[in-house]
């Protein structure tokens, strides 16, 4: 992949100490507070602004940090793109991600033609990828701008400068190595939150772009984690979701930093905190420590999500993932011979370069196998700029469909049969929200993160039920508060 040195002109190259950084920000932050004070003295109320995420729990994570700042700048958050202020948090994992982000922003544009202060600003691992820069620059210029993922916490400073006016302004850049904490950060929900321990991602799996527009492994320090633990706690919080690419292989790399599971054992530790969750995990990455540390804690969730991507060793191979059928296999006995009650959950690509029928049959098989709480399926994207995207196809279009099918159903088939371990059982759930459908329903989460629907009310929420779950329907339950 190209890297983005011709936009040089437009990125910012003070390289300053990370806590002098955070000063810095913080300033650029009442500067733009400023500027949306005498825009709300023009409107006659506050400015709008709408953050929409799209992909991972990384990116949710970033949006809350992008909200937090737009609330200390004088922003009113709000859901609908009419704000005057449109911030769009990329994904790049497929291709047709990035085809959404491209449709949606036709329809932005037409709302700008209505309201021409409306600003729109776009960030993420979209963005990182020069091509989509170069696609806006030529095609979308009503875009006002444009930062990436290494340097989100200049936020409050591009947010100043974009109210400032004078074009789009782009500032993406093709690494970092600084981690600036303490800015502010508004959480979804008031009791549970995520906490990044980690950025980027080694892996270079063939198929990937993350460790192109991620870049490489940087470890937050697991004081830093710890200290925003402990404060998140103070504050409520009663769930955390440790976050990384690859969260196994933490503090590697890092001299003198604790491992992974010493991090989860000092987690553990801080009062308040019920509940550790965590992902991604590489299985090539998973230690016997880990499991221990897992088999003995009291608050690690009873949940496991462990990509597999296939089943077939020579498609692994393909896919750099490290490991083989064999060694998979093998890790899933080990994590559920210490782990009995422990729910495993996957991602699963169908159609990649070089796979075979006979390789598709071998996933197949190990689903069947392994039967997973729940499984994501994809059909293989290429990305520009990883090596897979070079190499042709084995099966045809309908023979990838086909076999597809044949996986979710599977998936479908075998997940209800594994939760439904859980019938007639009584389980702590944690109430996360009112259920979207029904309002005399709540819905929550047990350890192993099966969803519950059960009767309850709003008040409710954030709270730890005793729930018997009565009725599985395939990959979440119907309960009664016991
Ligand atoms: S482990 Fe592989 S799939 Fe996961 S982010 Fe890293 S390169 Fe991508």
């Amino acid at each position: 992949m190209a890297a983005l040195a011709d936009y040089s002109a437009y990125r910012a190259t003070i390289a300053v100490p990370e806590d002098e950084e955070t000063a810095r920000q913080r300033e650029e932050l009442k500067e733009a507070a400023k500027l949306v004070a005498e825009l709300a003295d023009k409107l006659g109320r506050a400015p709008t602004a709408c953050v929409v995420t799209f992909g991972c729990q990384m990116n949710a994570r970033d949006s809350e940090k992008l909200c937090g700042i737009l609330l200390e700048a004088g922003y009113e958050l709000t859901e609908d793109e009419e704000a005057d202020l449109v911030i769009y948090n990329t994904c790049t994992v497929r291709d047709n991600a990035n085809q959404r982000v491209f449709g949606r922003l036709g329809h932005l544009h037409a709302m700008k033609k209505k309201n021409p202060g409306k600003r729109i600003a776009l960030c993420g691992c979209m963005i990182q990828e020069p091509t989509v820069i170069e696609k806006i620059r030529q095609s979308y210029s009503f875009v006002d701008l444009l930062f990436g993922t290494h340097n989100l916490y200049k936020f409050p400073e591009l947010l100043h400068r974009m109210l400032l006016g004078g074009g789009m302004l782009i500032d993406v850049w093709d690494k970092t190595d600084a981690i600036v904490e303490d800015l502010p950060v508004l959480r979804k929900y008031p009791f549970k939150s995520g906490v990044n321990i980690m950025f980027g991602c080694d892996n270079f799996c063939s198929y990937c772009i993350v460790p192109y527009v991620r870049g490489r492994e940087r470890s937050r320090s697991s004081k830093e984690i710890l200290r925003e633990v402990e404060k998140l706690a103070a504050d409520g919080v009663v769930e955390v979701m440790l976050l990384g690419q690859n969260v196994n292989s933490y503090g590697k790399g890092s001299e003198g930093e604790l491992s992974f599971p010493e991090l989860l054992r000092e987690v553990e530790q801080v009062e308040g905190i019920h509940r550790i969750r965590f992902m991604t995990s590489h299985p090539k990455d998973l230690s016997d420590e880990l499991i221990s540390v897992m088999r003995d804690s009291k608050k690690i969730c009873r949940h496991l999500h462990l990509p597999v991507q296939s089943g077939s060793t020579e498609v692994l191979k393909k896919m750099n993932r490290r490991y083989s059928r064999e060694q998979y296999l093998d890790l899933v006995g080990r994590l559920r011979s210490a782990i009995p009650d422990l729910a495993l959950t996957t991602d699963i690509i169908v159609g990649f370069p070089g796979e075979t029928k006979a390789d598709l049959e071998e996933t197949l098989s190990l689903v069947e196998e392994v039967k997973y709480d729940n499984a994501f399926t994809f059909i293989y994207s290429p990305r520009t700029g990883t090596p897979a995207a070079q190499w042709p196809s084995c099966m045809t279009e309908e023979e990838i469909s086909e076999g597809f099918d044949r996986l979710l159903k599977l998936v479908q088939q075998t997940a209800r049969e594994s939760v439904s371990r859980l019938e007639g059982r009584v389980e702590e759930v944690l109430v996360e929200e009112m259920n979207e459908r029904d309002p005399s329903l709540v819905t929550g989460r047990l350890s192993g993160n099966v969803l519950v629907h059960f009767p309850g009310d709003a008040s409710m929420i954030g709270h730890f039920y005793d729930v018997k779950l009565k009725e599985n329907r395939g990959f979440y339950y119907i309960g009664e508060r016991i």
